[in-house]
């Protein structure tokens, strides 16, 4: 029987999280470090953000709720999660 507690990337593999902690939890839909290796938040297609009027922008994940605030957040640069589908449109 799998150990439920033990997370997998996308192809099933078990992994570990480098720092667990380290990322904003409520901010992203499932493990960051999850998804495709070498793949960030930067280029998925359900990375969003809200700009502001000063033209700074808060860069959230669309699969998850935004609460306006920097609780949901996410970084570009995190590895992506198990979520992660690569933005087409990116250059
Ligand atoms: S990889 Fe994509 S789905 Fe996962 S947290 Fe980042 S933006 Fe959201």
């Amino acid at each position: 029987m799998a150990d439920q507690d033990q997370l997998t990337n996308c192809y099933g593999e078990p992994i570990t999280l480098d720092a667990p902690g380290k990322y904003n939890g409520r901010a992203y839909p499932a493990a960051p470090g999850s998804g495709p290796d070498g793949a960030t938040c930067k280029t998925c297609r359900h990375c969003t953000y809200n700009e502001m009027y000063s033209g700074r922008r808060y860069y959230k994940c669309g699969l998850v709720r935004s609460t306006h605030g920097y609780a949901t957040d996410i970084r570009l640069k995190t590895p992506a999660c198990s979520r992660y589908e690569i933005n087409k449109e990116a250059g």
